[in-house]
């Protein structure tokens, strides 16, 4: 499967953070146990309000460092 940046948005414990860790077809199930690329172990959450939650300051950093885009980007 083609994946473009090798980390996925997960929404987790109130925020948006982002995974390196393989996403299965269709996602990740509720309260499944992932790290995220800020360090914090998170438990993925969904719904629709989930989707509206900041983005982790923490992940959001370190994504655009494995996308190989620079820091002051902005995000899309
Ligand atoms: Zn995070």
């Amino acid at each position: 499967m083609y994946r473009p940046h090798p980390f996925s948005w997960v929404p987790a414990a109130g925020a948006r953070h982002a995974s390196a860790e393989k996403r299965p077809a269709g996602g990740w199930s509720d309260g499944t146990t992932l790290t995220a690329l800020c360090d914090q172990k998170i438990q993925a959450e969904s719904g629709e309000l989930a989707w509206l939650w900041a983005t982790c300051p923490g992940c959001s950093k370190a994504a655009r460092v494995l996308a190989g885009m620079p820091p002051t980007a902005v995000a899309r």
